[in-house]
């Protein structure tokens, strides 16, 4: 069984693309979602977190998203601190999720795919890509922020274009590319790999 990475900046439309993988039958790992799943969750990283960020980092037993947003915006060691505590949880998560699953591939979806380290143990990564502008839009309209909350949380992501670059496969999502015919072509590719175990070069 191959391991995809799915991986982009924000708002380039990751989970966009994985929704079409996900109904052509393969599994996905969302690690964004997940890690906050695992926030409420996993008890360690919950008394890790009251320790580092406050009692306030809950309220109710639910995270306080509000409160430790403006912690870790605001400070770039602090935003470290919280991911060195919630990224190892999570890939130990997924890769007990992997070993449950009989599919010819599944997709791991992570924003930080290479910032986190993740993308070591995945067989290739793939990269979504739309033209900054088009991304600060997406968002704003979605989460219903300023263009310049947008930017705070690009900061804190590595340059898309520098991201691309590592990935194997790269879908364009310029609203000028269809993705679907994008989406079908590379998962016969990857299905064909899947079967003969062969570089993505001999293809
Ligand atoms: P994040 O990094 O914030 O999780 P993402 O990369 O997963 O974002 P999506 O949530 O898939 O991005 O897309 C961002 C927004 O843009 C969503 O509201 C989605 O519906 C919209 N969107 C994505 N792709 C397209 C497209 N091709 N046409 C129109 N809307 C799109």
């Amino acid at each position: 069984m191959l391991k995809i990475g799915l991986t982009g900046g924000i708002g380039s439309g990751k989970t966009t693309v994985a929704n079409i993988f996900e109904v052509l039958g393969i599994p996905v790992y969302n690690a964004d979602e997940r890690a906050k799943e695992l926030m409420h969750t996993n008890e360690l990283m919950k008394q890790q977190l009251i320790f580092y960020f406050g009692e306030e980092t809950y309220a109710d037993g639910h995270l306080n998203r509000k409160h430790l947003s403006s912690i870790v915006f605001a400070d770039k060691e602090k935003l470290e601190l919280l991911n060195s505590l919630v990224h190892p949880v999570t890939i130990a998560d997924a890769a007990q999720w992997f070993s449950r699953q009989t599919s010819p591939y599944v997709i791991k979806e992570a924003a930080l795919l290479f910032e986190s380290g993740t993308a070591e143990g995945l067989d290739y990564v793939i990269g979504v890509t739309a033209p900054v502008t088009l991304r600060l839009k997406r968002v704003m309209d979605r989460d219903h922020v300023t263009s310049e909350e947008v930017k705070k949380r690009m900061l804190n992501q590595i340059d898309e274009q520098i991201k691309i670059r590592l990935c194997d496969f790269v879908i364009q999502n310029n609203e000028q590319q269809l993705i679907l015919p994008q989406v079908l072509q590379l998962h016969e590719k990857l299905i064909l790999l899947s079967e003969k175990n062969l570089p993505e070069k001999n293809l």
